[in-house]
């Protein structure tokens, strides 16, 4: 159901009124990990600032080490919606299991289902039943085609609202986090009827690799682009070494526009 051969035109996800899809990049910007309203406010003013319609933060974080910071669960979630209801953003979020999945619902707007729960198939199914849409990370070590079977979980228990997102995978290379497969996108795009984003933060794990990235990402057709931002990184409880602080976010966000306007 996912095959562009069952179905040759683009599906546009529509997310509050942002049209995921049409044409024109959409951002899903963000910290990594929600750690408190006002962590999250600065970071949303910023976004809105832009123009911009999309908020990311992680409530539950799916964390290598159990002794690391796990996220604030639903009281993550109450200020993910908190912070939505003040600026208008739209919340993605990132649900690790089905038995969240239900409450989470009332507090957020797109289903975030991350790299390490790409073949969770309970999880796929059960946002297959939500009536929100959904952005699909693709997994660590998951091939294309894996990517896309797991989408289709997702579109046969009847939800088509789906984003997929190539956020880099594992290889020998140690230069970069992950290693960013940047020809997933057109092939993702040529296979399925999708929009097909491009997460730089964590396939990268590199600040000064964003920018050229976003713009690989954007030069090759991306649907839209995700990237972490947090007030302070360097006190961050997750990701601290890759997220943009509030002044790098708006000459990355500025540079890209010009780099969009150009192109
Ligand atoms: C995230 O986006 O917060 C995240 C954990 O990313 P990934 O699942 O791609 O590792
Ligand atoms: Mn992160």
């Amino acid at each position: 159901l996912v095959s562009r051969k069952r179905k040759p035109e683009d599906t546009i996800v529509n997310v509050n009124g942002e049209e995921i899809g049409n044409g024109s990049p959409t951002f899903v910007f963000g910290p990594c990990a929600v750690e408190s309203y006002e962590q999250v406010l600065a970071v949303a003013q910023s976004i809105k600032a832009k123009g911009l319609t999309m908020l990311r933060g992680g409530a539950y974080k799916p964390r290598t080490s159990p002794y690391d910071f796990q996220g604030l669960g639903l009281e993550g979630l109450k200020i993910l919606k908190r912070v939505s209801d003040e600026t208008g953003l739209s919340i993605v979020t990132e649900i690790i299991t089905p038995s969240h999945l239900e409450e989470a619902l009332d507090y957020i707007d797109v289903i975030q289902i991350g790299a390490r729960n790409m073949q969770n198939f309970e999880l796929l199914k059960e946002a297959g039943m939500a009536n929100k849409p959904v952005l699909l990370k693709r997994g660590l070590a998951a091939t294309i085609d894996e990517f896309i079977h797991a989408a289709e979980y997702i579109i046969s228990k009847g939800n088509s609202q789906i984003m997929l997102c190539e956020r880099g995978i594992r290889t020998y290379e140690r230069a970069t986090r992950n290693t960013l497969d940047i020809s997933a996108v057109p092939i993702l795009k040529q296979e399925t009827h999708l929009p097909v984003f491009v997460d730089v933060t964590h396939s990268t794990g590199r600040k000064d690799l964003l920018l050229p990235t976003a713009k690989a990402a954007i030069a090759v057709g991306a649907d839209g682009v995700m990237a972490e931002v947090h007030p302070d990184p360097a006190v961050a409880l997750s990701d601290a070494a890759q997220q943009m602080d509030i002044k790098q976010f708006d000459e990355f966000y500025a540079e890209l526009q010009r780099f969009m306007n150009t192109h």
